[in-house]
């Protein structure tokens, strides 16, 4: 966790006055939800959704490290959408830093898979790759007993089901 709290005046010196106002009104509106917040090296990240003008939601993150904004991304325009480059200060940026000053309790804490992983023990890596190697190779099996034509593309899982092999002569 970062080792001093991140002040109005560090979102107001990342994001600039006028997104930074706007940003404290959508945060006011509730704007932001689906909050996550986890540990980075040397600060946290938080990340969630916000209410936009030209989609639905656009996915809002950004860094904390020691009270002071380091990094963060916005898909809105301003964010500068998916550019690799973009520095994302945006009032969608400010709003989720305020809600999360106001409101960090809507986030919620998870673990960043790189840290997980590097927390556990060689053997209980290989048994985590072994049991998924299993799996797989049962996955492979099972899709045989299904008629391709019945995958549901709206099914959560679809993209999971392995696409099915010629059957071997
Ligand atoms: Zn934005």
């Amino acid at each position: 966790m970062s080792s001093s709290p991140l002040t109005a005046e560090a979102v107001r010196d990342w994001v600039g006055g006028t997104y930074y106002d706007r940003g404290k009104a959508l945060a006011g509106d509730r704007a932001i939800s689906g909050g996550r917040v986890y540990d980075v090296s040397g600060g946290v990240r938080v990340a969630a959704r916000c209410t936009g003008t030209y989609a639905p939601f656009y996915r809002v993150a950004a860094t904390v490290a020691d009270g002071r904004v380091t990094a963060s991304a916005c898909t809105c325009p301003v964010g500068g959408g998916t550019e690799p480059d973009a520095e994302g200060r945006c009032k969608h940026v400010a709003a989720l830093l305020l809600t999360w000053r106001k409101r960090p309790d809507d986030f919620i804490p998870d673990e960043n898979p790189r840290v997980t992983l590097a927390r556990r023990f060689k053997e209980e890596l290989a048994e985590m790759v072994l049991a998924l190697l299993n799996r797989s190779a049962q996955t492979d099996e099972e899709a045989w007993e299904h008629d391709p034509e019945e995958y549901d593309p709206d099914a959560a899982d679809w993209y999971l089901a392995p696409d099915p092999a010629p059957p071997k002569a």
